[in-house]
This record gives C-alpha cells, sequence and structure tokens, in this order.
C-alpha cells in the first residue's frame, strides 16, 4: 500500500522540509544550539534496510530485528522510512488509542511541557491530581479509593504485587499469591514471577516466590488453591491475592469464562485475599468499556480491590496506573514503602487526561464496541467461506483471529507487505488491536484482504493442514 508520500528524511520529514539539525544551524536561538561555523548536514534518505542494520549494531537484541523502521504516523496510519504507508491494526499493541499525532493529545502533552514538565514526588500537580479524580470516577470505585501512578504496566503490577505482600493477614500468614495459567503481567521481576510462560521465566529464576499458577477459568482449581496451604493441610487463610487478567491478551486473547470472575471475588472476600485485575491491555477503552471490569460480560459486576493500567492510558505517552478500592486496601502501603520518580509527571498526566477526554468527547468506547463488533461479524462470516479462519473472539477493539493451523507469523508478514500492521499474537492467532478511532471504512481494507486470503491462503505459500480434524473456533474460557 505505497502512496504518494514524498520521500523521508532518516528522521521521517519530507525531504523538502528542513530537519531540526539544519534548522539549528541557522537559528542560534534554538534548542539544538550548535558552534556557528559547524556544518550540520542532513541525514540523506535511508532505506528500512539500512536503519534495521544500524539497529541491530545499536541495539540490545532482546526483540530481534524490528519488521520495519516507522517514521511518521498521521491518525490509524503509519509510514516507513522508504515512505510505504501502512494501516495501523495494533496501535503499538493497544497504546495509540487516539492514533497517531492526534492534535489534542500532541497540544496538551505540549501546553504541560511548557508550563511544567516535571516535579518530584517532594511535591504534587493539578494535573496529576486532577487524573486521579478522573480514574477514579471512570472506575466507579468507592470512597476512600487511591491512585498511585507508573511509567508502564509493568509497574503497575510490581506496585500491585508489594500492595498484595502488605496483605499478609494479622498471624503473617497470608503469602501466597495465585496467578493464571497463559497470564502475562511483565518482564520485570516482580511481574515475571506472576507471568506464566515459562520461556519468559525459566532464564531469571530465582523470581520472587509465593506465586502459584492454576489453569484460567477453572472454576474448581481456583477453589482448590484456597483449600491448600504450603504444607498440604486446609488452612484458608493463606492467600494474599489473586491476579488475572480478564481477556489474556499476550495468551492469545482469551477471555475468562463468565462466572469465573465472580467465583474468584466470592473466594478471595471469603478468605481475605485482594482481587487484582490487571487491565494494563484491556483497559481505558479498549473493550468498549473504560474498564473490562464494566463489561457485563467480562466483569459480571464484580468490584475488584486492585486494578492495573497502562497501554492505552497515555495515548503513547508512557503512564501506568495502579487503582486501590476502598480504604483498607488503600492502606496497604505505607509511606515510604513504595515510590518511583518519573510516576504521576504532570506531562504523562496530561496527556493520559487528553485522551481520556477525547475518548469521551468523541464516543470512542461506543466506536470500539461497534467497529469490533463489525470486524467480528465480518471474520465470523470467513469461518464458513475458507479454510484458513476457524474463528474470533475478544471484545470492543481487542479482537483475535483464529487460524486454522500455526501460521500466524506468517499471516502477519503477508499482511505487513500489503500494507497492513497486525500482530502474531500466538501460533495460531492474530490479533488486532487498532486504534480506538477506526471506522469501519478504513478497516474494510484489511477485512476484503483477509476474506481473499481465507479462500485461496495456498496461493500466498500458507500450507494447512487437509484432514478434517481442524481447530475450530475455542469456546472462550
Ligand atoms: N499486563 C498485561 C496484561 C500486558 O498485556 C502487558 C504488556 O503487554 C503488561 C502487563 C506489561 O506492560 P508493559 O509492557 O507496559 O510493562
Amino acid at each position: 500500500m505505497s502512496d504518494q508520500t514524498p520521500a523521508l528524511t532518516s528522521a521521517g520529514r519530507a525531504a523538502s522540509e528542513p530537519s531540526s539539525a539544519g534548522r539549528a544551524a541557522s537559528d542560534p536561538t534554538s534548542a539544538g544550539r550548535v558552534a556557528r561555523n559547524e556544518r550540520i548536514e542532513t541525514p540523506a534518505p535511508h532505506e528500512v534496510a539500512t536503519w534495521q542494520h544500524r539497529y541491530t549494531d545499536a541495539l540490545l537484541g532482546v526483540f530481534g530485528t524490528p519488521k520495519s523502521v516507522l517514521v511518521r504516523g498521521e491518525g490509524v496510519y503509519v509510514w516507513d522510512a522508504d515512505g510505504t504507508r501502512y494501516l495501523d491494526l495494533l496501535a503499538g499493541i493497544a497504546v495509540n488509542a487516539l492514533g497517531h499525532a492526534h492534535p489534542t493529545l500532541t497540544g496538551a502533552i505540549g501546553a504541560q511541557l511548557a508550563t511544567l514538565g516535571h516535579v518530584s514526588n517532594f511535591f504534587a500537580t493539578p494535573t496529576q491530581i486532577a487524573l486521579a479524580e478522573r480514574l477514579l470516577a471512570l472506575a466507579g470505585a468507592p470512597e476512600g479509593s487511591r491512585a498511585f501512578f507508573t511509567n508502564s504496566g509493568t509497574e503497575a503490577n510490581e506496585a500491585a504485587f508489594k500492595i498484595a505482600r502488605r496483605n499478609r493477614g494479622e498471624d503473617g500468614r497470608r503469602t501466597r499469591v495465585i496467578a493464571l495459567e497463559g497470564s502475562f503481567h511483565g518482564r520485570t521481576m516482580g511481574a515475571l514471577a506472576l507471568t506464566s510462560k515459562a520461556a519468559y521465566r525459566e532464564p531469571f529464576e530465582p523470581l520472587p516466590g509465593g506465586v502459584e499458577f492454576v489453569p484460567a477459568g477453572d472454576v474448581a482449581a481456583l477453589e482448590a488453591a484456597f483449600q491448600a496451604d504450603g504444607d498440604g493441610g486446609r488452612d484458608t487463610s493463606t492467600v494474599a491475592a489473586v491476579f488475572l487478567e480478564l481477556v489474556q491478551g499476550e495468551g492469545g486473547v482469551l477471555p475468562l469464562p463468565e462466572g469465573y470472575l465472580t467465583r474468584a471475588r466470592e473466594l478471595t472476600s471469603e478468605h481475605g485475599a485482594l482481587l487484582i485485575v490487571d487491565e494494563v491491555q484491556t483497559g481505558v477503552g479498549r473493550t468498549g468499556r473504560w474498564l473490562a471490569l464494566q463489561d457485563p460480560a467480562l466483569g459480571g459486576g464484580v468490584v475488584p480491590d486492585v486494578v492495573t493500567l497502562a497501554k492505552g492510558l497515555g495515548g503513547g505517552f508512557p503512564i501506568g496506573a495502579v487503582l486501590t478500592y476502598g480504604e483498607r486496601v488503600s492502606r496497604l502501603l505505607s509511606p515510604g514503602q513504595h515510590g518511583t520518580t518519573f510516576g504521576g509527571n504532570p506531562v504523562a498526566a496530561a496527556a493520559a487526561l487528553a485522551t481520556i477526554g477525547v475518548i469521551e468527547r468523541d464516543d470512542l468506547l461506543g466506536n470500539a464496541t461497534a467497529v469490533g463488533e463489525h470486524i467480528r461479524s465480518q471474520v465470523r462470516a470467513m469461518i464458513a467461506e475458507g479454510a484458513l479462519v476457524t474463528g474470533v473472539r475478544g471484545a470492543g477493539l481487542l479482537v483475535g483471529v483464529q487460524l486454522a493451523a500455526d501460521v500466524a507469523a506468517q499471516v502477519a508478514d503477508l499482511a505487513q507487505r500489503d500494507g497492513f500492521i497486525v500482530n502474531a499474537v500466538s501460533p495460531s492467532v492474530v490479533r488486532l488491536a487498532p486504534p480506538l478511532v477506526i471506522t469501519r471504512e478504513q478497516v474494510q481494507p484489511f477485512l476484503d484482504w483477509l476474506r481473499e486470503l481465507n479462500v485461496d491462503p495456498a496461493s500466498r505459500g500458507l500450507s494447512l493442514p487437509t484432514d478434517d480434524d481442524l481447530p475450530t473456533d475455542e469456546e472462550p474460557r
């Protein structure tokens, strides 16, 4: 999907536009001040491949070779360093809620930065306070609830883990934390301890202890976990918290079955344990509600003890949050027991307030619901039409397309070649998490593309199992 975008420089500007380095050379008042006679070269246009090479030589290899090098975004589209345009159906993995370069967001960030860019947590800012109030109101959190700000999802879960550790009970015996198989809570040591995937965990063991995994969606297994203490006897007061995602995003866009959360709430309440819901991926409008918890099918009216947020919250500006529900939970961490330099930064808070404001003003919750349903119904119709697509699931604009075989990575590569950014979240599942501003018309070219691929996958080199025993639409769990 190439369009007529002018050739871009390494910094992603049209070649005719002066680079900021170029401006600095001719404008001694500019921030990038340089010595008068120093010659600044505007970088020549670079190709994606060259940048990929430089990336590999300069950046730690934890992400592998990048799929492309992107230089610019506008709305639901991004452009790479070769000037190729893509429909961004991933939005930085559920982050760019307003799409790219939204004027309200960039304006709010610029205005806050020009007014007050950072203060230490010895002080507070009105922006930070307003955001805390706004989030607690959107969450419908009861009297006595509080917010804590972080810079990322993993940090929000670290804080939640520490809150769980403080829920020891009077005899100090509540030390077990129950997490679900298939979970993903982040890459720092505490969040990793809560994450089930062995390949992520094992290289870094020993991890913080006391975490036990139960099969996701299995009520009996959860009940059993509450009955067992470390010695195999019966002790109903050793669980400090249950951590879960309502839709396991990284796990393959897998919703928990209806009723599971309600039972988790009953068990945690009965035994004095905390119910901690990781809404890092599902929160801030992604599922068509402010929180997935507010979706009757996903949340079942449950009031949690702690919710963690990040990703979509700042619309692309890094910020995470922990919401503690009610007085008791909000007092578990006392002064000095946790902190952060950047968390609550006023620029990040301004970004989040602007993101929330636009979601509300433009009814992006309604849009996420409507466009998400449109995508799911179109993909559902494909199941009978071809051999590749066998199911679809998710909520709002978090969509998992189940494929007949482990070809999701190939499908994502083909999509990219044809101008669509999607993600192979598991070997047989393609994830879509587009900006919440996306319209039906904008997403339609991808749906048409997928329909064609579904009808004739072999024409694009996809080989699928030929027996009758193909996986079918999985029951949500
Ligand atoms: N929790 C969930 C449910 C996530 O999906 C992610 C990231 O994918 C995280 C936590 C970690 O967030 P971050 O990458 O911002 O640390």
